[in-house]
């Protein structure tokens, strides 16, 4: 039982750790780009969950929402 929630808490944080990761990607990707790029969507090639893949990104001030247009994943990493 206990190894089994084990797996089950394994599966749950290597899932957390494989999107921190490619958020990560995404946000390095955005780690150069200009004002006038803030509120504006355009793409950015970065390491998803999904493998290397184009990602449409609107950066805010508050954060930068994104869509993997490889899996359809989206959301938004804080700023
Ligand atoms: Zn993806």
């Amino acid at each position: 039982m206990s190894t089994d929630y084990s797996e089950y808490e394994r599966d749950f944080f290597n899932a957390v750790d494989r999107n921190t990761m490619a958020e990560q990607s995404i946000f390095d990707a955005l780690s150069n780009i200009g004002d006038d790029q803030y509120y504006t969507l355009f793409e950015v090639q970065a390491e998803h969950v999904c493998g290397r893949s184009t990602i449409q990104v609107f950066p805010e001030r508050a954060g930068t929402l994104y869509r993997c247009l490889n899996c359809g994943m989206a959301g938004i990493i804080g700023g």
